[in-house]
């Protein structure tokens, strides 16, 4: 996988002190406001980096044009969805809107997956049965497309799991993961990769650090889910906040970010780099043609 891409594989670091391998950022918010300010520069400093590319799930219908426009202005990925959270501001005619973009740019090579969809049940003040039915409608536009899925799951992987039973799609992502070590088992075989991130850089993040060490071979990706979910080198404390400090991700941190899973797994950095990428790969194949060109 890695011998097509000889410019970046050398060891050691770069002058910016990243490891200087090819990696995807399979979960990035680019469309976020937090990057009005800089957004080309965010994704110049990635590239710098060696992120050669991102997928940008879009989180409600009104985004659908602006993650495809910026996906295509930095040659990126992706994704079209309504994240649970963002359910409760959604029209049920958004659900009509998602099938059409979906019919609408299903010959667009860039667009890679439905997302970011799923169930949080860990804020309270939602209406956990409309999110469920959005949650189903959108596996069902996945199947009938024939895409993956980008899931957001938190207390939720029981309910998520359920619906895969029900709607077949053909896999994808569970983004930000941190469930049990048997639902993991669960989601990797219907075919699903694993997302971590910023939060498997603190060391208190127990759990999500056992799994990222004891998940598959197959089954982790990276993602930053930037601007949120900083590494623990970016984390500032809510008095930091409030005193005007921010802690803003990027995806220019991926590398350093990989450094935690590679040091969890016990494996060389090229070897991290190699292993997400094609488990990225597999779960959104049409990333393929993307790095080929
Ligand atoms: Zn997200």
């Amino acid at each position: 996988m890695i011998r097509s891409y000889p410019m970046y594989v050398h060891a050691g670091r770069n002058d910016a002190g990243v490891n200087p391998m090819p990696w995807i950022d399979t979960h990035c918010h680019l469309d976020a406001t937090e990057f009005d300010a800089d957004r080309d520069a965010v994704w110049q400093r990635a590239r710098a980096a060696g992120v050669t590319i991102g997928v940008l799930p879009a989180v409600q219908v009104a985004h659908f044009e602006r993650v495809r426009e910026l996906a295509h202005r930095h040659g990126l990925a992706y994704a079209l969805g309504i994240h649970p959270l963002f359910v409760p501001r959604a029209k049920d005619e958004d659900l009509e809107c998602l099938g059409e973009a979906l019919q609408r740019w299903r010959d667009d090579p860039r667009l890679v997956a439905v997302g970011e969809i799923g169930l949080d049940f860990f804020v309270h003040d939602t209406d956990p049965e409309r999110q469920e039915r959005f949650y189903v409608a959108q596996l069902k536009r996945a199947r009938d497309a024939g895409l993956p899925v980008i899931v957001h799951v938190r207390k939720s992987a029981d309910q998520l799991l359920k619906g895969l039973r029900r709607i077949e799609v053909p896999g994808g992502i569970c983004h930000a993961f941190n469930a049990s070590e048997q639902q993991a088992g669960l989601f990797v075989e219907r075919g699903f990769r694993l997302g971590f991130g910023g939060a498997m850089t603190f060391d208190r993040a127990l759990n999500i650090r056992a799994l990222a060490a004891s998940v598959p071979a197959h089954a982790p990706v990276l993602e930053t889910d930037a601007p949120d979910i900083p590494p623990h080198w970016l984390y500032r404390t809510a008095a930091e906040r409030a005193a005007g400090a921010t802690s803003r991700n990027e995806p220019a941190e991926l590398p350093r970010i990989a450094e935690t899973l590679a040091e969890l797994r016990g494996w060389s950095i090229e070897e991290t780099a190699a292993t997400t990428r094609a488990n990225a790969l597999s779960a959104l194949p049409r990333l393929a043609p993307l790095l080929a060109s």
